[in-house]
């Protein structure tokens, strides 16, 4: 029986997505073994994270600075915005290095299930960034879900009235796919075979 302390710590990490109560027991019986090498490194990491992470007030990335590092660097081409459901798939595609453009968190995607309206995602701020001028493309790289679809739809709706091409991940995505779980190759390939909406 493990004392309370590490019980709450397992319940902690539990509640992670990915782990269940038996690989946090674990994660947390390989951290108690490393309390002063791993053990620690999490946590100062951990710490930092909570100090000095911010949203990017542009794109909505996350990142220790804001503007976050890739919209603050002037070797980004602004003029082509690639438009993500979840922080987790800009960073599934920047890690790629697929993208020399910016990009634009929209925060998930419109549900009617979840009860998820335009509203509570962040499209006024991409059509703000559109109509301020400056953009030649904007990338839509939704998932291949019903609701990613719905949500790509709806902003291409939104932004059909501005001098901008709207392009979309070619198909080829799984279908359910998750960006965030493709690998390179596949995201790759729906990126340059990305072609206009409509
Ligand atoms: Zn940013």
């Amino acid at each position: 029986m493990a004392s309370q302390e590490i019980e709450t710590l397992a319940s902690a990490l539990a509640k992670l997505p990915g782990l269940g109560p038996r690989s946090a027991r674990r994660a947390v019986l390989w951290l108690v073994k490393r309390r002063e090498t791993s053990l620690l490194q999490v946590l100062e990491a951990l710490t930092t994270v909570r100090d000095r992470l911010a949203e990017c007030d542009i794109c909505g990335n996350v990142d220790t600075q804001n503007p976050c590092g890739i919209c603050a660097d002037p070797r980004r081409d602004v003029k082509q915005i690639c438009v993500v459901e979840d922080v987790a798939d800009l960073w599934a595609l920047d890690r790629a290095k697929l993208f020399s453009g910016t990009y634009h968190v929209l925060g998930g995607r419109l549900s009617a299930l979840d009860g998820v309206r335009p509203e509570d995602l962040t499209i006024d701020a991409l059509v703000g960034r559109v109509a301020a001028g400056g953009v030649d493309e904007v990338v839509l790289a939704m998932n291949a879900t019903l609701e990613g679809q719905t949500t790509a739809h709806y902003i291409a709706e939104k932004l059909e009235n501005y001098p901008v091409r709207i392009t979309q991940l070619a198909h080829g995505l799984p279908v359910g796919g998750e960006l965030d779980y493709l690998d390179e190759g596949t995201l790759a390939q729906a990126l340059r075979a990305r072609r206009p909406v409509g």
